[in-house]
């Protein structure tokens, strides 16, 4: 059946539309501020580290400025402090400003917005959130979303992507553009396969095998857990006539030794991973020889602090990632906590030649599991977190998995939680994965890290046997940014 399932795809909504932009070329259709962006960091690339230095230390210092001339919230707190901007005069003294954190861009979600910056520019986002408080966030509609995909796309170079290469992606929503109910959408636009990761089983990844065979994807773009059940699943059925991959690229969850492992050698591709979050703060990712993650210079600064909130300078200590982004001048990220946990391994890369800071040994609440169903087969947690706009009410959150088919929701309240909440949190679970889920709830009043001071969204207790990824000790990768003639942050 393998062609036929291509030819029998029905045809989205925005089709003709979408059929007309891809007969433009990708690299025509970029937005002026992606273009630039792009030349910056192909012409940055091999920087030496004096060249990044000044090059960050102007940044910092005009987003500093920026943030204490049209952000209430930074002004003040700054002012109570007792800092001006010009004590501020490069990287190294960040640290003279106190921390932000998820807690106060919920509390202060007005007051950290800058002030003049129109309302069309203005585009709201979910975060994952620390210690199981999701947040909503603002970024800018262009500067930010454009400089991302620069960015990204300046990544997955390092694997041979270009603008427009045939991608199936595979994530907890379906095409943005064409609802999520679809098992899986075709972009012409963007030549890309949108398919939905809920409730993979043999059938859906049969399918999913037969959409690889028929449309012949250069690269798989999906979470670390959905590329270890695609492996697995090839492993166990050895489908004839798949194509060659150039790469699985995968992020949103830390990726662990052992899966690196079966989808190199089953899918017989690289793995190619990196980390990044919502807040735009920190963006890191392998190398063509590495699978440390290069911090981008470019993009923002990342610090690592300690327990005490120091910050850590000697190389090979572990500490929380503290981001300050470049590209967000709607909401100004700086000294943000993200509640991720990582070493900074060395300050360049032997094996490329980049002078960027390598991270490794990634972990945190970007930590994303799997949820096993009553009949064995697994869903990314992804599915329920995704949906920050049912934690309104929710102070902190966390998932409890012991038995098959079975979740407990264990929640401490804000104010206003009341019984609609949890109704809303079982329909979610009946439209996420099925009928079949049970879910219950356990009020408490603190939820704790674990042991190793580790925030978790899901405790997995279930052991799924073979199916069941049990992740390895050793955790993931990620890392840091900067810029060049970037685009003066909007004035208006
Ligand atoms: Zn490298």
């Amino acid at each position: 059946m393998g062609r036929s399932i291509y030819h029998r795809l029905p045809p989205p909504l925005q089709w003709g539309v979408k059929r007309a932009l891809a007969l433009i070329p990708p690299a025509w259709r970029q937005r002026r501020l992606t273009r630039q962006v792009r030349t910056f960091l192909l012409a940055s690339e091999f920087w030496p580290r004096e060249t990044w230095r000044a090059y960050r230390d102007k940044k910092v210092r005009e987003l500093v400025a920026y943030a204490y001339e049209r952000v209430p919230y930074y002004r003040e707190v700054w002012k109570a402090a007792g800092i001006s901007p010009v004590d501020v005069d490069g990287v190294a003294a960040l640290r003279r400003l106190p921390f932000i954190d998820n807690r106060i861009l919920t509390a202060h979600a007005l007051d950290l917005q800058a002030r003049g910056v129109s309302p069309r520019h203005k585009i709201a986002t979910q975060t994952g959130g620390t210690m199981g408080r999701p947040t909503r966030l603002l970024l800018h509609r262009r500067v930010s979303q454009d400089a991302e995909l620069a960015f990204i796309q300046d990544l997955w170079r390092r694997v041979g992507y270009r603008a427009g290469a045939r991608r199936i992606i595979i994530r907890v929503g379906g095409d943005p553009g064409t609802g999520t109910s679809k098992l899986y959408a075709f972009d012409p636009s963007n030549n890309t396969f949108f398919f939905r990761s809920y409730r993979l089983t043999d059938d859906k990844l049969a399918l999913l095998i037969d959409l690889i065979r028929s449309f012949r994807p250069e690269y798989l773009h999906t979470y670390p857990s959905v590329a270890t059940l695609l492996a697995q699943y090839v492993e166990r059925h050895e489908p004839a006539g798949l194509p060659p991959l150039k790469a699985v690229l995968a992020s949103s969850e830390n990726s662990y030794p052992h899966q690196r492992e079966l989808i190199t050698r089953v899918l017989r591709t690289r793995f190619f991973t990196w980390y990044g979050h919502a807040e735009q703060a920190i963006l890191a990712g392998e190398c063509e020889h590495s699978s440390a993650y290069h911090i981008y210079p470019g993009y923002g600064v990342c610090e690592l602090v300690d327990p005490a909130g120091r910050v850590v300078e000697q190389l090979g200590q572990p500490g929380e990632l503290v981001g300050t982004g470049f590209y967000n001048p709607v909401m100004p990220i700086v000294r943000y906590r993200t509640g991720d946990f990582g070493t900074v391994t060395a300050d360049e890369c032997a094996a490329c030649g980049r002078s960027y800071a390598l991270l490794e040994h990634v972990v945190g609440h970007h930590t994303q599991e799997l949820i096993v169903h009553r009949e064995g087969h697994l869903s990314s947690v992804l599915g329920v977190l995704a949906r920050g706009a049912y934690y309104h009410n929710v102070r902190q959150f966390q998932i409890h998995q012991k038995v098959p088919g079975e979740l407990v929701f264990r929640i401490v309240k804000a104010e206003r939680y009341g019984p609609e909440d949890e109704a809303r949190f079982q329909v979610l679970i009946r439209e996420r994965f099925g009928a079949s889920m049970q879910l219950s709830f356990d009020y408490v009043n603190e939820i704790p890290p674990t042991a190793g001071g580790k925030w978790k969204y899901l405790i997995q207790e279930v052991d799924a046997g073979r199916t069941w990824a049990q992740p390895a000790d050793q955790p993931a990768v990620r890392a840091e940014p900067e810029a060049g003639p970037l685009p003066a942050w909007p004035r208006q």
